[in-house]
């Protein structure tokens, strides 16, 4: 008999899911965290009396009811409508693509006036590339102009496309942008999901809720000790990196991070707005998120005299820095299947989450793989 039902390696959502499914069923487990806190890159730190999403700006949202009623049940979540704005050169633009975004960028106030002035670029863009004999967008800048034409293209998507990934619009493939939903509505709100928002009191309450029937070790590595770790519990749940778990043994796994630099402000109210991206190419960050706007709304703002923003720089990533984004190339794509092979073939160790699986995984389809789990 092993202590416990399952070790679960990692507290982010996934591995506290976990906890919590699993303790319903029954089933007794551990959960072990190499950080000092729990909640992985949900995890927010308050400073000034304002969470601070230390990990980047999280925003849960889902159309499944089953997942929205299950983290309801955990903390009751907030009104929090994603609606980012672009700053272009000083001039704000609402997003997504909207009739709001229209009227900014040409004054132009009847979806019929917009979705002319739309078709009408998109036809210089096809015209351009047919004199040059080009039948498929060989780039994302080719790709990006079919879909949305020039002026969309160059004020709101060029510089900041190109900040998240390092690289000219020209040299990234077209594929990375399948679709560019333009709206012909008044319509801010980001997501097209039935349900968004914050939890009331911030993720860590989320956490907590998920794990309250678990028994937690924080500041504990899994490599460590493994020897102990791999005997303590019938089955092991793994949410940390597939490549470590394995040694490296097929090489490693690359990564794009992000960058936060923080800053508290002696001023209740600074852009107005949780996120505002910065679209044009000679600004180095791509967006400034102010957090108190996840939790207070009209004037519940101005109850706390400070603000706390955080400027985002999209960075190359290498050992020491948080993994945050997988890199979809064939190289990354082929190391990953054959660590995945390793892991098909282990009967105890069930490997979940974005670093386990090496894919960008938003909160809510992390919800559901769990949910996956215990019904299949
Ligand atoms: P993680 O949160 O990374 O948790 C893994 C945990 O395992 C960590 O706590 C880590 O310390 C621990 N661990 C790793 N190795 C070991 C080890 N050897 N021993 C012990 N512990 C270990 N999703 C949304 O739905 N909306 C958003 O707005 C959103 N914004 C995002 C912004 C950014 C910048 C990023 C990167 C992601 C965002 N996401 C968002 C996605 C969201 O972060 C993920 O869905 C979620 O964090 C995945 O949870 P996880 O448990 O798989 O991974």
């Amino acid at each position: 008999m092993k202590k416990y039902d399952y070790l679960i390696v990692g507290s982010g959502l996934y591995g506290s899911t976990f906890a919590c499914m699993a303790a319903r069923s029954g089933k007794k487990c551990l959960v072990i965290d190499k950080r000092s806190q729990t909640g992985g890159n949900l995890y927010c730190e308050n400073v000034e009396g304002i969470n601070v999403h230390k990990y980047g700006a999280h925003i849960f949202h889902t159309s499944n009811k089953e997942v929205w009623d299950f983290v309801n049940s955990i903390v009751e979540f907030n009104r929090y409508t994603n609606s980012p704005v672009a700053n272009y050169k000083g001039k704000l633009y609402n997003l997504p693509f909207n009739m709001n975004t229209f009227y900014q960028m040409w004054g132009l106030t009847t979806p019929e006036t917009a979705l002319a002035k739309i078709e009408e670029q998109k036809r210089e863009a096809e015209e351009l590339m047919c004199a040059e004999g080009v039948s498929e967008p060989r780039n994302l800048e080719e790709q990006a102009l079919l879909l949305v034409g020039r002026d969309i293209y160059e004020k709101l998507i060029k510089g900041y496309t190109e900040k998240q990934w390092g690289r000219k619009c020209t040299e990234l493939p077209a594929f990375i942008i399948k679709r560019l939903p333009v709206r012909l509505v008044f319509d801010n709100n980001y997501f097209n999901d039935k349900y968004q928002g914050i939890p009331i009191g911030g993720y860590n309450k989320l956490i907590e809720g998920l794990l309250k029937d678990a028994e937690v070790m924080p500041d504990t590595d899994f490599f460590h000790d493994r020897e102990r770790w791999m005997n303590i519990a019938d089955k092991i749940v793994f949410t940390g990196k597939i490549d470590e778990f394995y040694s490296y043994c097929f090489g490693k796994l690359e990564y794009r991070t992000v960058r936060f630099e923080e800053e508290v402000l002696s001023t209740p109210n600074y852009q107005g707005n949780a996120v505002v991206n910065y679209t044009e190419a000679t600004v180095p960050y791509t967006r400034i998120i102010e957090h108190k706007h996840f939790e207070s709304f009209g004037a519940e703002v101005y109850d706390n005299p400070y603000t706390v923003i955080s400027r985002e720089y999209s960075t190359e990533w290498s050992e020491g820095m948080e993994p945050y984004y997988p890199v979809n190339d064939t190289r990354n794509s082929q190391l990953y299947q054959q660590y995945k092979e390793l892991a098909d073939m282990e009967e105890n160790i069930i490997f979940g989450g974005r670093l386990a699986e090496y894919k960008y995984y938003d909160m809510a389809p992390i919800v559901e793989s769990v949910f996956k789990h215990f019904n299949d």
